[in-house]
């Protein structure tokens, strides 16, 4: 955001360093704070007159703002995850959680028993979900104000559905989600990777500061990530991804 004290003005930076990678990451493109998602279904919220400036890192291809970097927990419960985020997001509160929940417990039945986490699961719909289904599921969520940290070294499989584009700290939130896994532990999550982004790269619909989708990934920006904690990622689509550093035997 461009800050003007007395006679200085104090724009974005032109050039920054890529939050993953440390790469050379210039300007990309500017959008309004208020661009979300559901534009593409034609729902447009009034501008805000809030710039909201992009980077892109020239080796691994993340998209990155600066702009929340020093938001606390409070002003994104305040400005972005408010009573009005449902209408940026309408998957978020109920049709998403369901068809995650029907395609984990899917996947825990290879094993026995095996105890899962869902990782910045917002109201904590999946993990009651899959309580249903009988499986041992737990949610916590950094990003909500109650709710006590699990334990680290517990969990066979963390998730971690569309949770790493919100992130202004990529590094900090994957350390903290992979911390909680036993050492044969795999973590699946969703994120839409975009590795080609077209001329006019800001007209995306997955950029949406509204949404709070300040961290865009690539596959190479997602590899880069994990390997700098010794996990590999397999990219099971543009959206899901699986990491892990040895297969499991339930998985194998
Ligand atoms: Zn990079």
């Amino acid at each position: 955001m461009v800050h003007i004290e007395g006679d200085r003005l104090d724009p974005v930076a032109s050039i920054s360093s890529c939050k993953i990678c440390r790469g050379t990451a210039p300007l990309c493109g500017v959008v309004d704070f208020n661009k979300n998602c559901e534009e593409r279904r034609g729902h447009f919220l009034p501008l805000a007159a809030i710039p909201i400036y992009y980077h892109r890192c020239g080796e691994c291809g993340l998209v990155f703002t600066h702009a929340f970097d020093r938001w606390s927990k409070h002003a994104f419960a305040r400005h972005i995850y408010n009573a009005a985020y449902a209408d940026v997001d309408p998957d978020y509160i109920a049709a998403r959680p369901a068809a995650n929940a029907m395609a984990i417990a899917n996947m825990v039945a290879r094993g026995d028993g095996l105890k899962c986490l869902d990782y910045g699961g917002g109201n904590g719909r999946l993990a009651a979900l899959l309580r249903e289904r009988g499986v041992d599921a737990h949610s916590w969520d950094p990003m909500e104000q109650a709710g006590t940290e699990p334990s680290p070294d517990s969990f066979d499989l963390v998730t971690a559905f569309e949770v790493l584009e919100h992130t202004p700290e990529p590094r900090v939130t994957v350390a903290n989600a992979l911390s909680k896994l036993r050492p044969q532990g795999v973590m699946l999550f969703t994120t839409l990777t975009i590795d080609t982004l077209p001329p006019r790269a800001m007209d995306h619909w997955y950029i949406a500061p509204r949404n709070g989708h300040i961290t865009i990934h690539t596959c190479r920006s997602l590899d880069a990530l994990f390997e700098a904690f010794g996990y590999r990622v397999h990219h099971l689509d543009q959206n899901t991804h699986l990491a892990l550093r040895e297969v499991p035997d339930w998985l194998s």
